[in-house]
């Protein structure tokens, strides 16, 4: 029997607003699509937020022994300013700051991408579409929902029509809109607007002279809209209908409300039976947004350069700080809070190093069994990850007390003991054990400690040339030194 159906998957559909019982289209099988990065610019830590929380869920449903094909996208087209049909698209305009071609500026950022969320142990989805990869599919797409009636072109962009498409299907039913109420307040269209109605949204936008990123289509040269490279890559990989789709709470509207509304009208049914929506990582209370400047970037994080904090924290530490708060909640980043987790994530990693070494007895005085179905009932009450970390501590308190010798256990519960709190650490959480970053850490400074005393050396000597070799190389590493009162120390940029 699967672990899926001894322990049923509950899961908060924000379509409808409730939590429901977890049925897929195909039993054992899942479909799930994430809204992946715009590739403009480094990822700061509220996107990696997302992106963890759903690679928990991922982990979760593989845990449960589902088949999961799990599609994330890279958006590098399409995504104007603001989120809006006018403004600059923000990968071109980035290519035209830094003078380089709107691919490098993808290539650029997607590496960093990459890079930041394999520091987090974030598994790679098992599809990784592009925008510009799937051109063809958007025109195609955009021609059958001209067909149909629900959009129109206007000087050689397509705009999608909300009243139109309102009239048959339902606009704005996934974030609690109703048309009537939206247009109440809105301004009326100036006279040279191409929309018939202000909610309408682009499917195509023509290219104008100067536009880099350009496609031929039926409509002239132009590019996608920003929502329509969804609906194409999810129903591609994942059918007409899938399972799951999900993103940040930031795109429920218009970017989700308006990818339903493109696949209804385009393929004539509701494209996904559960939403899935996380919320926001803030700074001071406010949301982290690139757009703001209210950032703190991975590697800031990891080196303990940005005024806000006291030290560097570990990858896995940050991790276990953004599961320690459910998907659903809002998350405030501070250095209080990560310092809190780190004692909370040596605590269970010294736990857990103590597991191999304890000893067994003839009795248990800790229900092994109830504990492990708590954890389970946890993590199918809609992965329920900070109700799991108070129960693990739980077995925290046990494994030291049987370690101190006040408690005895088992040796087959501690087997299961042990099998569960590893499978929901370092399979389920995606927390890696803290010797793999301590390590990791450690080479580094050893190395640099090493470097930090031959470039003394070599200013005792006066040999300033070869001092200023090592300072300088280090910075093209992205390695800053700094001198002190105290000595010199480095931060990682
Ligand atoms: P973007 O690259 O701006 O399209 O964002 C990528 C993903 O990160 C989306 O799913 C956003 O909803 C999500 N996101 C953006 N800002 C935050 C934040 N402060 N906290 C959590 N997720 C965020
Ligand atoms: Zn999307």
């Amino acid at each position: 029997m699967q672990l899926y159906t001894k322990y049923p998957l509950k899961i908060h559909n924000s379509l409808g607003g409730k939590k429901e019982e977890f049925k897929p289209i195909k039993e054992g099988y899942v479909g799930m699509y994430v809204c992946g990065p715009t590739v403009y610019s480094n990822v700061h830590l509220g996107n990696c937020r997302t992106f963890m929380s759903f690679d928990m869920m991922f982990r979760y449903f593989k845990h449960l022994g589902y088949k999961v094909r799990y599609v994330r996208n890279i958006t590098d087209v399409g995504h104007l300013e603001n989120d809006s049909d006018d403004g600059e698209d923000k990968i071109a305009k980035k290519a035209k700051l830094e003078q380089i071609e709107p691919m490098e500026v993808v290539q650029r950022y997607t590496v960093d991408f990459h890079n930041i969320i394999e520091k987090f142990n974030i598994l790679p989805p098992s599809i990784e579409p592009t925008a510009t990869g799937h051109i063809v599919e958007q025109i195609e797409i955009i021609k059958q929902i001209i067909e149909k009636g629900f959009a129109y072109v206007t000087n050689g962009s397509v705009y999608f029509d909300v009243q139109k498409f309102n009239e048959k299907y339902e606009y704005g039913k996934l974030s609690g809109r109703r048309l009537e109420d939206m247009m109440a307040n809105t301004r009326e269209l100036t006279a040279q607007s191409e929309k018939r109605n202000p909610h309408d949204f682009a499917l195509w936008k023509k290219a104008g002279d100067q536009h880099i990123m350009r496609w031929p289509s039926p409509w002239g040269d132009g590019f996608p809209g920003w929502h329509i490279e969804c609906t194409v890559m999810s129903t591609k990989y994942l059918g007409k209908t899938f399972d799951i789709h999900g993103g940040g709470m930031d795109l429920k509207f218009p970017h989700h409300e308006c990818e339903i509304a493109q696949a209804e009208a385009g393929y004539g049914k509701a494209p996904v039976n559960y939403w899935i929506h996380t919320n926001m990582l803030t700074l001071n209370g406010k949301k982290m947004s690139k757009s703001i400047g209210n950032n703190v970037f991975p590697h800031e994080i990891f080196s303990g350069a940005n005024e806000l904090l006291s030290k560097a924290y570990a990858p896995a530490v940050v991790r276990f700080f953004m599961m320690q708060a459910h998907y659903s909640s809002i998350l405030d980043l501070s250095d209080d809070a990560l310092q809190a987790s780190e004692k909370g994530y040596y605590r269970l990693m010294d736990a857990m190093s103590a597991l191999e070494k304890l000893e067994t007895g003839p009795e248990s005085d800790f229900d092994v069994q109830v504990w492990r179905q708590n954890c389970y009932d946890a993590m199918s009450d809609d992965f329920n990850t900070p109700i799991l970390i108070a129960h693990l501590f739980d077995a925290v308190k046990h494994i030291n007390q049987i370690k101190e010798g006040n408690e005895t256990i088992t040796v087959s519960d501690l087997i299961v003991l042990t099998n569960t709190i590893e499978a929901f650490v370092f399979d389920v959480l995606g927390i890696a054990h803290a010797s793999q970053s301590k390590e990791d850490s450690n080479d580094l400074d050893g190395v640099l400690n090493l470097l930090i005393k031959l470039r003394n050396e070599a200013r005792e000597n006066k040999d300033f040339e070869t001092s200023d070799k090592i300072r300088d190389e280090l910075i093209s590493l992205g390695i800053q030194l700094k001198d002190g009162k105290d000595g010199t120390t480095f931060s990682l940029k």
